[in-house]
């Protein structure tokens, strides 16, 4: 039962992020006892002020260029403590205060903090699916000892834990199905998606997100690291892991029971409703994020997905079964890669084929320590370029 009196304090790290901006406005819609306790950004100033002169949060941190910051605030935000660079983020993460941290940092940047707020036993709301990549096992054994709960709010991580409620173990489920909208290029001839521009890949037909996501769901690298999320938030062999496109992005994801039931849960293309269930588990409390217009008609179409026009899909689940060093590598090298092509380094097809070159020759570990995950995540960006010649 929904419990008013109980105090759920929350540090949203990267606040000014697509995730992050959506995880405010869930925040004020829930009103009391739902509290914006911390936030965090790396740059946009001043949008992150503006955040803290709305939200007012106890504390906030800048983890970028502090030059740019106006640090002492005004008289709208004097009661904000402010907090700089790394540090700050991990302590925030570690708050006795905070209840739960929202992980919305793009990348593995996001890694450390995730870590500390596992390590601290708190809930760790999780969007920030590249610290499941790199450190997967040691991220799970951790919140396993400190007793974490982990709630994911990828939406289609957040569909799968809502269709799981249906059944009473996971030796029930015969397999989930992920659900892909096939990105902004899904319809554009596979010989031409060499010449995608980033203007092509940014314009995503279903979701609004940060540009390094929107990319990966062009690649399909994204759904690539959701396989690989799916195995070890719900502890799922790889082989129990499959991915269909469905354009309309509605039905966010799928599990099949062995009786053969599916189980699915649809809502419009919204991520405050995943954000929201991550927040309010094992309530549902009413919310800002849009609904089904059941008055109007709609269909919903399902297609196979072609391997060969998304190669980067074929390497996630090559890396979800391989494990050990294999997420870190994969990682480093896509991030490496779309950062080359968002700074018009590389063509498109060339993140998924020179992300499998550098996984491909990488020095395989299948049990490797957290110390080993990380610095192989700079290897693998370092390789990248190289083998790109930049
Ligand atoms: P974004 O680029 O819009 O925002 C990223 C946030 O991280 C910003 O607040 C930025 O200041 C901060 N940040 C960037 N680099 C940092 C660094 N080095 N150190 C500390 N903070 C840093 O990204 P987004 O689209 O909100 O995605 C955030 C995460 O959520 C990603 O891991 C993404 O895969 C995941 N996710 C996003 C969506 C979505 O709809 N946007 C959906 C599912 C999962
Ligand atoms: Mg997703």
């Amino acid at each position: 039962m929904f419990d008013s009196q109980k105090r759920h304090n929350i540090a949203i790290l990267g606040s000014t992020g697509s995730i992050g901006c959506s995880t405010l406005e869930v925040i004020e819609a829930l009103g009391k006892p739902y509290k914006v306790w911390a936030i965090s950004a790396h740059q946009q100033v001043a949008l992150f002020e503006q955040q803290i002169a709305r939200h007012s949060p106890v504390h906030a941190v800048l983890t970028g260029n502090s030059e740019e910051s106006s640090a002492s605030g005004n008289q709208h935000t004097a009661c904000t403590q402010r907090h700089f660079g790394n540090e700050g983020l991990l302590k925030l993460a570690s708050s006795p205060e905070v209840d739960i941290v929202v992980a919305a940092i793009v990348g593995s940047a996001g890694l450390e903090s995730a870590l500390e707020a596992v390590r601290h036993g708190k809930t760790l709301a999780l969007a920030n699916k590249e610290a499941l990549i790199v450190a997967g096992p040691v991220l799970m054994d951790i919140a396993k000892s400190s007793g974490a709960r982990l709630m994911p709010i990828d939406s289609e991580h957040s569909a799968i834990f809502q269709s799981m409620q249906s059944g009473r173990s996971i030796n029930e489920v015969k397999r989930v199905i992920l659900t892909a909208s096939g990105g902004s290029l899904r319809d554009w001839p596979k010989e031409r998606l060499s010449e995608a521009t980033i203007q092509d890949a940014l314009a995503h037909p279903t979701w609004s997100m940060g540009r390094k996501i929107t990319i990966d769901s062009a690649t399909m690298m994204n759904k690539a690291l959701e396989v690989i999320e799916a195995k070890w938030l719900f502890g799922l062999d790889p082989s129990k892991i499959s991915v269909v496109i469905h354009p309309q992005s509605m039905i966010h994801s799928m599990v099949e029971f062995v009786d053969g039931s599916v189980i699915a849960q649809l809502s419009p293309p919204d991520m405050r409703l995943p954000i929201q269930y991550a927040l309010t588990f094992p309530d549902r409390l009413p919310g800002p994020a849009r609904t089904v217009d059941w008055t109007q008609s709609f269909s919903m179409d399902w297609m196979p997905v072609d391997l060969e026009r998304y190669p980067a899909l074929q390497l996630g689940f090559e890396v979800a079964q391989a494990g050990g060093t294999s997420g870190s590598v994969l990682n480093g090298a896509n991030e490496a890669a779309v950062e080359l092509f968002l700074s018009q380094k590389i063509g498109f097809t060339e993140i998924a084929t020179l992300t499998k070159k550098v996984l491909d020759y990488h020095d395989f570990d299948p049990s490797p320590t957290l110390k080993q995950l990380m610095s192989l995540d700079q290897w693998a960006r370092q390789e990248l370029k190289r083998v790109a010649g930049c």
